[in-house]
């Protein structure tokens, strides 16, 4: 079938506004925030509004053997959301209403084009938020349930996985499938929303999310701890866990990382040139509570225990400093980008092997003659590295020893931003063949013909 016949069926089946090829897509529908996009043509991009039209593009897909690639917004990391040729991009953000804010029982309803920041703007004053935020606020709910988003706030509050309740899904058959609901435990069967969450657009199309969500705390400051070195980050980290504490974000920053955000974002941290020369990792603490008096019990502890657990010295950020300086550790993608980075990649190891992780990278980068810099959720174990690597072969030789060593420590090679086309050869040449072949049989059991996003996300595809 050529193009443009494929473009009337659709044209017919969800209307022309619906519908756009050929020299009227819009660049920006072609590629996600992957540095290494290597994109195909699309045969068109529909833009569904409802679950109808979805099931409608999902049978026209089937019955034509088009390809169909999902796409949120765009601000994946990973190359899940990028066309294949003669795919149908199948674009979510026409669907982003806001079904249902159910503050009896603490779940918002959602299409999937909502975006964090709409949802977060609708919670606002009714003293309940969603309180996964991964760095890019501009992403979509259905992005952020195909990729299991974290962020900054995993440490306390848990990744997307932890707060989707239940989900209405378009399988590759047409039918239309609800897991879940808005019910907080079930012991009924196979957890369909939790295989769901995390299948980079490969199993289902998400139409509808319902999550949980947590009680929105108004008061809360951030610090900042110099430390000598990444090991006393890590070994303060357990302490910090037993003696009580519950930060909302636990981030480390490596010295070099630290100095390139602050300068980008303009921000004057105020921490004595001594303390800066004598450290190499800093950690991030934001602390949030119901009340002043309580934040300022939490600060005081955190304060002493820092300083109890090896931090050279602490130091808590005054008025706005606090959120310009986690805004700038969310938008460090676009400083390593902007300064030639060739890959970010976000390897999740055990909390404890994260320092030795980093040892055993830093003698990799060595070995490889490259050039590594990184931050992290280091309070759940999710290394973020920078990497600044020109040759294709070098590239991939270097990336998969880094993933090599961390699934050596118990790790896996994505903790957050997913595998998509990027990390695709690398998962399928360093996984265990016991998994691949399991997956392989859940896509085909789900897409027997192969036809959700292709060739991106885990798992072997059977054709
Ligand atoms: C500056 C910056 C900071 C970031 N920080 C973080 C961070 O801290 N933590 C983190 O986890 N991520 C982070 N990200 C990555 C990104 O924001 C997340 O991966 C996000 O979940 C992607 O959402 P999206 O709507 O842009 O999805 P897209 O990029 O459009 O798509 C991502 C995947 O979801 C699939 N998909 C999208 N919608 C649907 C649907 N309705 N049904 C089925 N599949 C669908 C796509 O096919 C693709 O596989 C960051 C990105 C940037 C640019």
């Amino acid at each position: 079938m050529s193009d443009d016949e494929l473009v009337a069926l659709l044209v017919e089946a969800i209307g022309a506004e619906a519908v756009t090829s050929g020299e009227h897509v819009n660049p920006d529908d072609l590629h996600d925030e992957s540095l290494h996009p290597s994109f195909g043509t699309p045969a068109c991009v529909a833009r569904p509004k409802t679950t109808a039209d979805v099931v409608a593009i999902v049978e026209i897909g089937r019955r034509t053997a088009t390809p169909m690639v999902a796409r949120g917004s765009g601000t994946g990391l990973s190359g899940a959301a990028i066309p294949t040729d003669g795919c149908i991009v199948v674009a979510f953000d026409h669907m982003a209403s806001i079904l249902e804010i159910d503050l009896a029982n603490q779940v918002a309803v959602v299409q999937p084009g909502v975006t964090l920041a709409q949802l977060d703007d609708a919670l606002l004053g009714t003293g309940y938020r969603y309180p996964v935020q991964p760095g890019e606020h501009s992403g979509s709910l259905g992005g952020n349930v195909s990729t299991n988003a974290g962020g900054m706030r995993a440490v306390r509050d848990g990744v997307t996985r932890s707060h989707v309740l239940g989900l209405e899904v378009v399988l590759a058959d047409g039918s239309v499938l609800r897991t879940g609901g808005k019910i907080v435990k079930s012991s009924s069967g196979y957890d369909l929303t939790q295989l769901l969450v995390g299948s980079e657009g490969t199993l289902a199309l998400v139409t509808e999310v319902t999550v949980k969500l947590s009680a929105r705390l108004d008061h809360s400051t951030t610090l900042v701890a110099a430390f000598a070195d990444l090991d006393g980050v890590a070994d303060a980290l357990p302490n910090l866990v037993s003696d009580g504490l519950t930060p909302a974000v636990l981030e480390y920053i490596d010295a070099l990382t630290m100095a390139a955000i602050t300068g980008s974002a303009g921000i004057e941290l105020s921490i004595p040139a001594e303390v800066v020369a004598a450290s190499g990792a800093y950690l991030v603490v934001v602390l949030e509570d119901s009340s002043a008096d309580r934040l300022e019990g939490d600060l005081e502890a955190t304060a002493l225990a820092l300083e109890a657990h090896g931090s050279i010295d602490t130091y808590v950020l005054s008025g706005s400093q606090g959120p310009r300086l986690i805004e700038a550790r969310e938008r460090a993608f676009y400083v390593a980008k902007a300064n030639g980075a060739t890959d970010i990649v976000d390897i999740v190891v055990p909390r404890a092997e994260v320092a030795p992780y980093l040892a055993e990278v830093g003698r990799i980068a060595q070995a490889h003659e490259t050039f590594l810099t990184g931050c992290g959720h280091v309070g759940d174990g999710n290394v973020h590295m920078s990497i600044f690597e020109g040759d294709p072969e070098r590239r991939t030789a270097l990336l998969d020893e880094l993933f090599a060593a961390g699934l050596r420590r118990g790790g896996q090679i994505s903790g957050e931003h997913g595998i998509g086309s990027a990390k695709r050869d690398a998962y399928l040449r360093l996984s265990d063949p016991v998994r691949l072949d399991l997956e392989a049989r859940i896509k085909e059991a789900f897409d027997p013909d192969g036809l959700l996003n292709p060739t991106r996300g885990g798992g072997r595809s059977p054709k």
